[in-house]
């Protein structure tokens, strides 16, 4: 990595403990990424993308600082990019995947939250994350009860505005979430002094769907068989799809599948065809929580589709774009963001179906329903997962995990017993 020493001096970081993660990030990503055959040559963007990771993204927004550009930092899929940038400001995701982030965590949080938000906290606590130092603001939601309390603890430290999340889905739900939505503008007009104008919004309502376009694109390349790109590549992409300018995401990920389209008609794929294709459902994964993905790939199967935020939930379902005024556009904002089927929602029967719909769609062996310890909410869940999974005749087999490597070899075991098991 370039020389930013001064840059994350000026904001504020632990250097000497910031060099800790940057010694060992280059190793881990060498071992999942690194050592893959046949990668497809688009992800040199990536692979760079992470070399860099606290360097060139972060300077940009270290430029869009100094013009007086806002940041917001963003934890949950329902929180409307569109919005934020439509008022001249950049949205960055900021969930913490890292162990490197949790013992700062658990000097605030009870030891039995989920690692996602004890990472999280701990990134901002600790000074080694860029990104929780460079956001002006930080978006936070009602979805889970660790975050909940998590906001409270983190606007000690930086601002916080909190979106309230209905948790059902009936019309009613609907149209507090419209409210809601509608409030968020507010803060966002406040916070960046821009007034947010309808063509504004239009204009990135079309950059975000052009984000998700790009990464429907990519998935559907997913479908084929053998498959053209690894599940770690694919997860990689969607992760840095939370944080890098969208504009040139598009345009990156696209060039991506040209690639990937000229190896799915050659019959070229990273896996033979004839390997048992998995999806991994459940909670999201942030970078760089590769954990899963490498064991399961390790073990000779792909990983084809994720049923998470790191997943389909991120890009699916688009925006009506043929709303001209606020009003209509927030609306669309508002059908298109309750689409997403989390746990927190109850009842969460779409969920289910979207499960059941993608294994069809990506030709899935089997399923690996996974969740974070300390998530109540997934793992309860899981129960209901597992029942419409297995009355559809579908090996699915559940798993909770943290961000260590301790349970790395039991979890390794499990799946090659899984995966041993469709192939009978
Ligand atoms: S799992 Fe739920 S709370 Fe977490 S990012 Fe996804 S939608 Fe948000
Ligand atoms: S993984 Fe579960 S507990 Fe953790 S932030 Fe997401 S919903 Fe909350």
């Amino acid at each position: 990595m370039a020389d930013y020493r001064n840059m994350w001096d000026d904001l504020g970081m632990d250097l000497e403990k910031h060099d800790l993660l940057c010694e060992a990030l280059p190793d881990a990503f060498h071992e999942v990424y690194i050592s893959q055959q046949d990668r497809p040559e688009g992800m040199d963007y990536y692979d760079f993308v992470v070399a860099e990771i606290h360097g060139v993204r972060p300077a940009e927004l270290v430029e869009h600082r100094k013009k007086g550009g806002k940041v917001f930092g963003t934890f949950c899929v329902y929180v409307p990019d569109e919005i934020i940038f439509a008022a001249g400001a950049i949205a960055t995701g900021l969930c913490g995947g890292s162990q490197f982030w949790v013992p700062g965590g658990e000097k605030v949080l009870p030891a039995n939250t989920c690692p996602l938000i004890k990472a999280s906290v701990g990134a901002r606590l600790d000074k080694t994350c860029p990104f929780f130092r460079l956001a002006d603001i930080y978006i936070g939601e009602t979805t889970c009860d660790g975050k909940k309390k998590a906001w409270e603890i983190l606007s000690e430290d930086v601002p916080v505005y909190v979106m309230d999340l209905p948790q059902m889905k009936r019309e009613k739900d609907i149209a507090a979430w419209t409210e809601e939505i509608k409030l968020f503008l507010n803060k966002v007009e406040e916070v960046t002094g821009t007034k947010v104008t309808p063509e504004a919004l239009a204009e990135n309502i079309k950059l975000i769907a052009r984000k998700r376009k790009a990464l429907e694109r990519l998935y559907n390349t997913r479908k084929n068989s053998p498959v053209p790109i690894s599940g770690r590549d694919a997860l990689l992409i969607t992760q840095i799809a939370f944080y890098d300018d969208p504009e040139r995401f598009s345009s990156k990920t696209n060039e991506l599948c040209d690639e990937l389209d000229k190896r799915i008609a050659e019959g070229n794929g990273v896996f033979p065809a004839d390997a048992p294709r998995i999806m991994i459902t459940g909670t999201p994964m942030a970078i760089p929580n590769w954990k899963l993905h490498h064991i399961v790939e390790t073990c000779g199967a792909p990983v084809v589709v994720e049923e998470t935020c790191t997943g389909v939930r991120y890009f699916e379902n688009s925006v009506d774009e043929t709303g001209t005024t606020l009003d209509e556009q927030i609306q669309a904002l508002a059908k298109r963001y309750m689409k997403v089927n989390c746990a927190c929602f109850t009842p969460n029967e779409g969920r289910v179906d979207d499960i059941l719909r993608l294994v069809k769609e990506y030709k899935v062996d089997g399923v690996i329903d996974c969740n974070l310890q300390f998530c109540g909410l997934y793992s309860t869940e899981s129960y209901l997962v597992q029942q419409a999974l297995k009355k559809a005749g579908i090996p699915v087999m559940h798993l909770e995990t943290d961000y260590s490597e301790q349970d790395s070899e039991q979890i390794r075991t499990r799946v090659q017993a899984f995966l041993e098991m469709l192939g009978d």
